[in-house]
């Protein structure tokens, strides 16, 4: 790839072809953010709903985050997973807290907890073997899932085209139909060991789980001697209005996995499980960088903010006034249909227009719209938890003016 004019001009004397291809990016680079806004190279402002993909819980570089990586970096930033350290001993402590689960390990990304999840089931399905005494390993996982871009999470991951990309895939991974109980029970086999799920796939176009469907798979788990594992990398730490996701059902799963917002945009990522699957020895699971204290620190910062009173009511009260102001949108332009939970949002367009409708966002002057488009008919909204309803309202405002644009 060669790198655009506009950038050639700006960053001469970096050369952007020393970085991998792997996407295409826009020829911009973005130089400062700010809350719900990015600047670039050029000066010019963006207001940001991607911010970083769902992970910028609380905007860009919120003063808690930048005072809490300060002070921790003037202490110590890495004794070392071997020994304990104070920002991850209370990190864990208050997630336990504030979460039905008993046990926390700390990683670095979504896909290294979902790892770490998997690996937890199936030394679990080893030591409680199925009635033939062979150890028990299968993970059922859904269409259109995502779990991330390991090996084994890919092979979890129900993408189309991602089980022969890297052939041959992790197995053990057979796929059910979100929200159809009958799909999961058909799979279930002596070898079956969990069930995992995003409670709101992210990735797949914002899909939430039924309350329904969450209760019926965590008595059909129960029923089968099965693990519920949740991976809420997306639609947990306050996204969905709850701190978690699998709270909207009133159930409690056995195994949970956090990343994106929990470190606010560090990476960060976290495995919590109930004591009884708790079943780890020494050796089974480590990693260099594994809750060490500056990332640790910082999602105390994230989680002391998502805990002061009222901001889950707020994350709720701002996702009704998105989605009513989608709806309107949706009316107006003749689009198909809204839908999410909290400020995880996505607005159906009934036709593939989306990446269209995301360049002329961008490129809106004076000020561009950053937009996510995970399908070509679809649009992802992933605000900060914390944007305001002026915020919103800008965002509807711009988006409109690109729908007019598109439909002249
Ligand atoms: C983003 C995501 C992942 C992967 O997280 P990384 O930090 O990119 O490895 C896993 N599961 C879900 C639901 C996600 O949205």
């Amino acid at each position: 790839m060669n790198k655009p004019e506009s950038l050639n001009q700006a960053f001469a004397q970096y050369p952007t072809e020393a970085l991998l291809y792997i996407t295409n990016r826009p020829p911009l680079v973005f130089t400062e953010g700010s809350g719900m806004w990015l600047t670039d190279h050029n000066g010019k402002r963006y207001l940001d709903w991607l911010q970083g993909w769902a992970v910028n819980c609380l905007g860009h570089s919120p003063q808690c985050l930048q005072d809490a990586l300060v002070s921790q970096a003037k202490k110590v930033i890495n004794p070392s997973p071997a020994f304990f350290n104070e920002p991850s001993i209370k990190l864990a402590a208050m997630l336990t807290e504030h979460s039905c689960f008993d046990r926390v390990f700390f990683a670095n990304s979504g896909a290294e907890t979902n790892e770490g999840a998997i690996k937890l089931a199936r030394k679990w399905g080893k030591i409680h073997k199925n009635a033939a005494g062979d150890n028990r390993f299968e993970i059922i996982t859904f269409e259109h899932s995502f779990h991330g871009r390991t090996l084994a999470t890919m092979s979890a991951s129900g993408k189309e085209g991602w089980d022969t990309m890297f052939a041959p895939q992790v197995p053990g991974f057979p796929k059910a139909e979100l929200n159809n109980l009958a799909s999961v029970e058909a799979l279930i086999g002596k070898h079956t060991v969990a069930v995992m799920l995003e409670p709101v796939q992210g990735e797949g176009g914002v899909i939430p789980a039924t309350k329904e469907f969450m209760q019926g798979l965590r008595a059909l788990t129960t029923k089968h001697n099965l693990l519920l594992i949740v991976d809420e990398v997306q639609a947990g730490m306050g996204r969905t209005g709850k701190l978690f996701a699998y709270q909207l059902s009133d159930i409690e799963p056995d195994i949970m996995t956090l990343g994106k917002g929990i470190g606010g945009g560090v990476p960060l990522s976290a495995l919590l499980c109930k004591e009884a699957f708790a079943v780890f020895e020494p050796g089974d699971q480590g990693g260099t960088y594994n809750g060490n204290p500056l990332m640790t620190a910082a999602g105390i910062a994230v989680l002391e903010e998502l805990l002061k009173p009222g901001f889950l009511q707020s994350v709720v009260d701002k996702g009704n006034y998105l989605r009513d102001g989608l709806l309107r949108l949706s009316d107006k332009h003749g689009l198909e249909s809204e839908r999410g939970e909290g400020l995880l949002r996505a607005l159906k367009l009934g036709k593939p227009i989306a990446g269209k409708i995301v360049e002329i966002a961008r490129d809106l002057e004076p000020q561009g719209l950053l937009l996510n488009s995970p399908r070509p008919d679809l649009l992802r909204f992933m605000s900060a938890l914390n944007v305001t309803t002026e915020e919103i309202d800008l965002m509807l405002a711009l988006l409109s003016g690109v729908l007019d644009q598109i439909a002249a």
